[in-house]
């Protein structure tokens, strides 16, 4: 406990004062308690939503998406991200070079590797992935996202995919 303590505190300390507000759950319109989280997610989504875990690459059905629609946060079903900034990142992530406005927010993740930039749905807090600087126009971001953070809803007739 000690030790967990300890890197909590050193991790807190490398964030600028906005960016630890927003690890703050309380500053999210959407919150709820761990055991609330834990009852409407599986193991899988609770680690990686809540937890900043990371699900295995190649393993969501929204790689293959390629329908018109949108991808909404599976935390609290905000519209997060267009078809139409879909693109085959070869990665093994749902990949997207723009969110829509007012529908994410970021914060450094620093890590092993350097520091990432962590992406997270504005409302709810959920984890959805990182974005990098590697994507293609017209924004140059690649926001590579967990699909079990998220579920498509398909423009139209067809039912919703949940990643
Ligand atoms: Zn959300």
């Amino acid at each position: 406990m000690r030790r967990r303590h300890f890197l909590a505190g050193c991790a807190a300390a490398t964030l600028s004062p906005a960016a630890f507000a927003a690890q703050n759950s309380a500053s999210f319109e959407v919150t709820r308690t761990p055991s609330e989280w834990k009852e409407m997610l599986s193991d899988l989504e609770y680690e990686v939503m809540r937890e900043e875990g990371t699900e295995r690459a190649f393993t969501s059905r929204l790689n293959d998406v390629k329908a018109e629609g949108l991808f909404h946060c599976k935390g609290c079903d905000q519209a997060l991200y267009p078809s139409e900034t879909k693109f085959e990142s070869g990665t093994g992530w749902p990949s997207f070079y723009a969110p829509l406005e007012d529908a994410v927010a970021t914060k450094p993740d620093p890590g092993w590797f350097g520091t990432r930039t962590e992406v997270h749905c504005d409302r709810c807090g959920s984890h959805l992935g990182h974005v990098f600087d590697d994507g293609p126009p017209p924004t140059g971001k690649r926001h590579c996202l967990n699909g079990v953070s998220l579920v498509f809803r398909p423009a139209g007739e067809g039912e919703p995919i949940v990643g």
